[in-house]
């Protein structure tokens, strides 16, 4: 029989990718503060636990994919938290918590008996959905090579390092690509339709040639062309990630001009748009003063 897992967290990631080990025939058990996304878990043959401690208490490998270092730190080491389960033996973080915090954490839960592994993913709601995202592996190398199916499952998962912090690293260079990669075509966009240009023609010309960017392939055609504002990330994380990726340059003394530039854009639209606005917003923020609307004809979600 499959091995019995825990997964803490079922927000826009946690949910998908619990699903997918749900269905690939694991033994989930589950907790979220939030009573609506643990019933739906429950309906999909989830078991619910009391609390983090209660999930270490029923499972030996505990996943969690949680919105902040601070509640991973709470969840993982804090009172009541997953640390004081009777059979916890490995705590996965699959969440974008940056390498600093991913330390500490390892270190409490070492210093507990549970062996620690970074495992944060990209790829957006979609690719929870369809088990693609890339999986930033860093840990224990005999822990990856038993874990590697459970990744499988969730995705295409690379084995970044054996240090605790290296995976969430990886994951922070990442998405300050991404989201340079969002500001500037936003900015982009703009400029082409405040000079006339029609914005399905700038999706399909940039995404066929040497501009092309995730922004310009997949939000831009399904969620900022529709104004459907739905991508399924938060502008709050994505300012999070810059933020943790602009703290970790500044400590290794790497200078970051267009990451700067880039942290004042993300720090400027959750400044706009609040805790629960989708990112790509973004646009929103740099159309108005020009008075353009970057709108498709097509207005159809590509699937
Ligand atoms: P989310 O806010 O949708 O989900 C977080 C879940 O955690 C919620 O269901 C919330 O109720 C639960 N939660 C919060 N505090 C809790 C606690 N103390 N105990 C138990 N449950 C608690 O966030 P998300 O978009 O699913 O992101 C999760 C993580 O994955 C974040 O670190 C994010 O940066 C990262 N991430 C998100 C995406 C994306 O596209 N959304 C992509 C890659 C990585």
């Amino acid at each position: 029989m499959a091995e019995t897992l825990g997964f803490i967290g079922l927000g826009a990631m946690g949910a998908p990718m619990s699903r997918r080990l749900i269905e690939a025939g694991y033994k989930v058990i589950v907790a979220d503060l939030d009573k609506a996304a643990l019933d739906k878990a429950v309906a999909l043959g989830a078991e619910a636990a009391a609390s983090p401690a209660d999930v270490g208490s029923k499972a030996e490998t505990v996943l969690v994919s949680l919105p902040t270092p601070d509640v991973v730190k709470q969840v993982a080491l804090g009172p009541n938290g997953v640390a004081e389960g009777s059979r916890v033996k490995t705590f996965i973080d699959l969440s974008t918590t940056g390498p600093r915090a991913a330390i500490e954490i390892a270190n409490g839960l070492k210093a507990k008996n549970v062996v620690p592994m970074d495992a944060p993913v990209s790829g957006g709601v979609g690719g929870a959905v369809k088990g693609t995202l890339a999986v930033m592996v860093s840990g224990d190398r005999a822990t990856w090579e038993r874990l590697e199916p459970v990744f499988k499952v969730i995705g295409k998962p690379f084995f970044v390092g054996e240090e605790a912090g290296q995976g969430q690293t990886m994951k922070i260079i990442n998405n300050l690509l991404s989201a340079t990669a969002m500001a500037a075509s936003a900015e982009a966009f703009v400029m082409g339709a405040k000079a006339g240009l029609d914005p399905d023609v700038m999706v399909d010309v940039i995404s066929a040639g040497s501009g092309r960017n995730t922004a310009v392939t997949d939000k831009f055609p399904s969620a900022i062309l529709t104004r459907s504002f739905d991508y399924g990330f938060r502008t709050e994380l994505m300012y999070k990630d810059v933020k943790l990726a602009i703290d970790e340059a500044e400590a290794l003394g790497v200078p970051m001009w267009i990451g700067q530039m880039v942290k004042q854009w993300w720090s400027y639209a959750y400044s706009r748009g609040g805790k629960t606005e989708d990112f790509t917003n973004i646009i929103r923020y740099v159309e108005e003063p020009v008075g353009v609307e970057v709108r498709g004809r097509r207005n159809t979600k590509p699937e």
